[in-house]
């Protein structure tokens, strides 16, 4: 069991021995494991492409599976790589050298996506879009020449909550970056095993690493101002009733079709109503019920104090029940 031992892959090499550094890593490795389980990631003896931009969540993500397989819970083979989009003052041999010092495999391309989207996206207009499908683009060419089945992305919990209200403020969609998906081709996965993971998580394990993280702003552009509000919403509900984010994102793994508005995932047209065989009913079931019983399919609505303890609301239901 991962709890139980004590030795750590060589990723982990001089890492803070702190009890409270030992949580942290144990927890993010668990979060892992359970969206790669929950979500059917693994096919048994594939490769993935493990995709590095240097930010915090990619080393994140790197240091979690490779413990993973060092334990002989993932077996998949891995391959790291870095596309190196020619933003100005990219520092091109972090990476390599991070790489070649923790020998995990890798593969750097240089694709200068920088000069292609600096000339088509207008000067005030943000560059994301264009640049993370010219990224996407690539990486699914270089999947399919190292013989990947699966390309596999840094985005954590938070960026899926994140995209989730971007989607519903700005798209009109309830959406998000799921967990596994399948591209248009067909032929090629896309998995984040860190979906699971809060951003904070990734932050604060990074820093402890020491990792040599390469900032995310040389392209210049960020993902616009939407993105900003919505973290912005997200940080204030979160101060104002902690542990908000984790219930929203607990919402995202209970959808309720029935419950919803959406034609095309629940057949309202074919809900009808049946009569009742009233031989069938027995009253007394209902005199069973407790007081307090609520029909489970409404939400929950906040009533007035319990009578015991409000004299006035006691005698206003006790009418209420002589009256019917
Ligand atoms: S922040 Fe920069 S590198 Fe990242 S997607 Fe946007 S334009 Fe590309």
């Amino acid at each position: 069991m991962l709890d139980e031992a004590d030795d750590i892959h060589p990723l982990f090499q001089g890492a803070p021995s702190t009890t409270e550094f030992r949580k942290l890593r144990k927890r993010i490795i668990r979060n892992v494991r359970m969206a790669i389980e929950e979500y059917g990631m693994v096919e048994r003896d594939t490769r993935w492409l493990i995709c590095l931009s240097g930010g915090k969540d990619s080393y994140t993500l790197l240091a979690a599976l490779h413990e993973l397989k060092w334990r002989g819970h993932l077996p998949v083979d891995m391959l790291a790589c870095n596309l190196d989009q020619g933003q100005p003052g990219f520092p091109s041999t972090v990476l390599p050298d991070f790489l070649d010092r923790m020998q995990i495999p890798h593969r750097i391309e240089f694709q200068d996506t920088y000069s292609i989207v600096t000339d088509k996206v207008p000067a005030n207009r943000t560059y994301c879009a264009l640049c993370s499908r010219l990224r996407r683009g690539h990486l699914y060419r270089i999947a399919r020449e190292e013989g990947c089945s699966a390309i596999v992305l840094g985005h954590h919990r938070d960026d899926i909550l994140e995209t989730f209200f971007m989607n519903l403020f700005h798209g009109g969609r309830l959406a998000t970056m799921p967990p596994k998906l399948l591209n248009e081709e067909g032929d090629l996965l896309v998995c984040r095993p860190l979906a699971h993971v809060a951003e904070a998580d990734c932050a604060r394990f990074a820093a402890a690493m020491n990792y040599p993280i390469i900032p995310c702003d040389l392209c210049g552009s960020q993902d616009g101002l939407q993105r900003q509000q919505v973290k912005a919403i997200l940080d204030e509900w979160e101060r104002n009733a902690p542990g908000r984010r984790r219930v929203m994102f607990r919402a995202l793994t209970n959808a309720r079709p029935s419950h919803l508005l959406d034609p095309r995932l629940f057949d309202f047209a074919g809900l009808a109503s049946k009569p009742k065989d009233t031989n069938d009913v027995d009253c007394r079931e209902f005199s069973a019920l407790p007081s307090s019983w609520s029909d489970p399919s409404e939400p929950a609505v906040p009533g007035p104090a319990s009578p015991a303890g409000d004299p006035a609301a006691a005698r206003a239901i006790r009418g209420a029940r002589h009256t019917t």
